[in-house]
C-alpha cells in the first residue's frame, strides 16, 4: 500500500522536526498535485495508526491538492487546466501540454506552543 509508506516517510520528517523544536505537533499540511496517486483518507488513517505512541500521536495531516497546469503550444501562456474548459485562456487554442504533476510536499507543521 502506497499510502503507508508515504505516511512513514511523513512521520519521521515530523518526528525529527518536533524533537528540533522540542513542541507536540498539531498539524501537519501536507500538498500534491492532483494526479498523485495519494487517497488522502487511507493516508490519515495509515498515519494516526503508526503515529500512535509517537510524539506525533494525535497530529491532524492536511493534504492539499494543487491544480493541474498546463502549457499553451501558441502563445505559451501556463495556466490551471480545467476538465471542463479545456482551453488556453489566453488564445483559446486547445494544443496545449500538461505540465507534470507536483511532487508530494511537506509545507508546514504547526506545533503547540505554550
Ligand atoms: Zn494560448
Amino acid at each position: 500500500m502506497h499510502e503507508m509508506a508515504v505516511a512513514q516517510s511523513i512521520l519521521t520528517t515530523i518526528s525529527a522536526e518536533a524533537e528540533k523544536q522540542n513542541a507536540k505537533p498539531v498539524i501537519a499540511r501536507i500538498s500534491c498535485g492532483k494526479l498523485y496517486a495519494i487517497n488522502a483518507e487511507a493516508l490519515g488513517f495509515a498515519f494516526e495508526a503508526i503515529a500512535k505512541g509517537t510524539t506525533c500521536e494525535g497530529t491532524k495531516l492536511v493534504v492539499e491538492h494543487k491544480p493541474i497546469r498546463g502549457q499553451c503550444r501558441n502563445c505559451g501562456e501556463i495556466f490551471e487546466f480545467e476538465l471542463t474548459s479545456p482551453a488556453c485562456p489566453k488564445c483559446g487554442s486547445e494544443d496545449f501540454g500538461l505540465l507534470p504533476d507536483e511532487p508530494l510536499i511537506l509545507e508546514d507543521i504547526e506545533f503547540l506552543t505554550e
